[in-house]
This record gives structure tokens, C-alpha cells and sequence, in this order.
């Protein structure tokens, strides 16, 4: 029998539900589907002490992943990233249980690599020979590279001013990259294009079920290494939200695996660049969506998602955790990821040095206590955007 307990997909907005084993894109609400699994099944065998003794990737949450072949798994070494303990770096702001999520060491440097990973895995399993996807930058390389070892075709499309690193990236995968005028939503408009005239497949962010899968074993991830704790603060750089939203549901599965304990889910804190921050818009107003950001400008190409489908599930976690959201400034990401370099060791991508920053103004605001465990996110290698220093 497969590790595998995958059940069902279920509509994220209308709860409707469709089988598992066939492609599907976005429900037909318009909104993500959402994996489901046969946890009492999965909880017999996803245990403290079994988990123990697993591979050391991602692929040891094998129950409540996507892929039934483990044959079909790619694995290039994706997830399993180290949580440091940044104490000399957290006293400076006089609360020493500050955490660094270093997804920089995924492959390709960034955490693109742990969706991509699984939806590809899984998009092979279907039977699926080529794939596109519209990527501000990390997306678009760790799609490309995992294309390459599946053996599918990949097409890539980037905004035209999108760091020559990224498209050489890409490139050296052996991807066909197109750059295009105008930003992620331009290109993935231009990706269903090519969906309906040329039967690629849709990798875009949530518009096909698995990517969430992948990124949500962060949020197991964080309760393993901490001991089946939660921290009480999670600090995430927000751009699509796969992140954000699959930790969300991997808190609420461990849950009904009785890996942790109900009632200690994190705060859930969404950073933005102050160029681009529909979400934190969104938050302050009390609504329920998230309406297209114009004019989005920031270095973190990460963040540069003027528009989400899976805004109201962002808001949602956001909300139900007790959580915040807010914006930081360029020069603030730019400056705190020198400090997060200098004090502790890990030079963060931009959207990495954005969420010291916030976590520096909400110990500021008083927001954060001085005895709470914090874990902030670097999800990318700096090495893609060294232009940004200078
Ligand atoms: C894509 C990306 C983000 C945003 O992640 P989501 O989970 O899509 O919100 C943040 N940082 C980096 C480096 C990224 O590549």
C-alpha cells in the first residue's frame, strides 16, 4: 500500500470536493483546491518515533503528501533546513529565543524548491509531459530545475525587468524562458494562454492543488525540530502565500494527528514590501479580499504579487491566528538583512531581511513579548540579487 494517504481535493471557498487522482487545475469556484488525507489512516504509522528515523527531506511526511509511487518522487535534497537559534541577534532587541528558518539552503536557494518539488512529483505522476509557469523570479528556477530531472518541458515566463540571474538560472535548466512586459499576473495570463493552446500544465501559485503540500511541511517542520512544540510567533515574507496558507494547514493536521497539542498555534505575522502590499491593505481594512495592488515596485521580487487567489485563505490564518500583517520599507529589508549577516551568520535575501525587520518594529510596538519564542523566515539565497546592495 502507498505511504500515501491522499483522499480527496476540496474546494478551498465552497467545501465542494472532486477525486484526487486525475489534473485538475483551480475548482470551478475559481478558487484552490485543497488536499485532503485519510488522517486516522496516516496517524497509524506518522508518529513522534517513526518520524524520528526517516530520510532527513521533505519526503518524510510521506502520509500527508501527494505522491502514491514513491518511483515518481524528485528529490534534489528539498526541505529539512536548519532552524538556527539566533540568540546574540535576538538579545540586541532583548528577546533571546529569536529562530532563523533558513530556506536558503534549499535547492536553487530558496523555498520554491519544496512546492515545485512536490507539484512536479506529482504532475509526473499524473502523466503530465510539460509544464509553465509565471514566476517573479525563484519560481521560475526551482520549476526549471525539477522539470529537468522529471524529464518535462518547461516553460518560464518573468516580468521584463525580473535580475538576469533568475532567467540564467532558468536557462541552464534547459527551460524556455520568456520575459514579458508587465508583472506576475501579466505572465500568467499568458501562461493560460499556452494552457489552452498548447495542453501545458498550470503551475501557477495554488492555481493547481500540490505546491501548497510541499511548502506546508514547513509548518511540520517547525513543530519537529522544536521538539512537537509551536513557537509562539512566525514572522513570513508573503508574496502568493503558499507559505503562509500550508503552514496554516499543516498546524490544523498535525492537530488531528496528535502530533501536537490543540491550542498552541502560532501568531501568524505576513510581512509586505511597502511597494507591494495588497495583503497588509487588506488586513488594516477588515476585508474579507485583497484588490490588485497598482504600480507594484519592490527589490524583493519575491513579494512583487500585486494579486492573490488565495487572499481571503492568507487573511483567514492571519485573523484566526491572532496574527498581523504589515509593510516594510526597501531600505529597511536591505539594512536588517546586513544586521541578520552580520549577527548571525546568514545573509538573507531580501524578503528574508524583511521579516527581521518587522520582527525589530513589533518588539518596537511591544507586540511581541520579551520571553516569546520567535521564528523569522529567510526564504531565499541573496546570491540572485547582489545588485541590490550596491
Ligand atoms: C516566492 C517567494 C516569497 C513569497 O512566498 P509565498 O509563499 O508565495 O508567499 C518570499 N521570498 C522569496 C525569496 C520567494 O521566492
Amino acid at each position: 500500500m502507498s505511504a500515501s494517504c491522499l483522499s480527496h481535493l476540496e474546494c478551498s471557498l465552497t467545501g465542494e470536493v472532486a477525486p484526487a487522482d486525475e489534473l485538475h487545475g483551480l475548482s470551478p469556484a475559481g478558487r484552490p483546491w485543497l488536499p485532503r488525507y485519510d488522517l486516522v489512516r496516516a496517524a497509524a504509522t506518522l508518529t513522534r518515533e517513526t518520524l524520528a528515523g526517516r530520510r532527513t527531506d521533505l519526503w518524510r511526511y510521506a502520509e500527508v503528501l501527494p505522491v502514491r509511487d514513491p518511483a515518481h518522487i524528485i528529490a534534489l535534497g528539498e526541505g529539512w533546513t536548519p532552524l538556527v537559534a539566533a540568540r546574540a541577534l535576538g538579545e540586541r532587541y532583548g528577546c533571546p529565543s529569536l529562530l532563523i528558518k533558513d530556506e536558503a539552503q534549499n535547492p536553487t536557494g530558496s523555498f520554491k524548491a519544496r512546492g515545485l518539488g512536490v507539484a512536479i512529483s506529482r504532475a509526473r505522476e499524473l502523466g503530465v509531459t510539460s509544464v509553465a509557469i509565471p514566476t517573479a523570479g525563484n519560481a521560475g528556477s526551482a520549476a526549471a530545475a525539477y522539470a529537468a530531472a522529471a524529464g518535462l518541458t518547461c516553460h518560464v515566463f518573468m516580468p521584463a525587468d525580473c535580475p538576469a540571474s533568475f532567467e540564467q538560472e532558468a536557462r541552464a535548466f534547459g527551460a524556455r524562458v520568456q520575459r514579458v512586459d508587465g508583472l506576475i499576473d501579466e505572465c500568467g495570463r499568458i501562461v493560460r494562454e499556452g494552457v489552452a493552446r498548447y495542453g501545458w500544465f498550470d503551475l501557477s501559485t495554488l492555481k493547481e492543488p500540490y505546491r501548497l503540500e510541499g511548502k506546508k511541511t514547513m509548518g511540520y517542520e517547525l513543530a519537529e525540530q522544536l521538539g512537537w512544540r509551536l513557537p509562539d510567533v512566525v514572522i513570513y515574507p508573503t508574496g502568493g502565500g503558499t507559505g503562509l496558507v500550508g503552514m496554516w494547514k499543516a498546524f490544523e493536521e498535525m492537530e488531528a494527528l496528535g502530533l501536537i497539542d490543540p491550542g498552541q498555534r502560532p501568531r501568524i505575522v505576513s510581512v509586505q514590501a511597502s511597494g507591494c502590499c495588497p495583503i497588509v491593505r487588506a488586513f488594516e481594512a477588515g476585508d474579507e479580499h485583497a484588490p490588485r495592488f497598482e504600480d507594484a515596485a519592490t527589490v524583493a521580487d519575491g513579494l512583487r504579487v500585486p494579486v492573490a487567489v488565495a487572499d481571503f485563505l492568507m487573511l483567514r490564518a492571519i485573523r484566526a491566528s491572532g496574527g498581523t500583517a504589515l509593510a516594510v520599507t526597501d531600505d529597511a529589508m536591505l539594512e536588517y538583512s546586513r544586521v541578520m549577516a552580520n549577527r548571525a551568520g546568514i545573509f538573507p535575501a531580501p524578503e528574508g531581511g524583511a521579516t527581521l525587520a518587522a520582527f525589530a518594529q513589533l518588539r518596537d510596538s511591544g507586540w511581541i513579548g520579551d520571553d516569546e519564542t520567535v521564528v523569522v523566515f529567510n526564504t531565499g539565497t541573496p546570491l540572485k540579487y547582489l545588485h541590490a546592495w550596491n
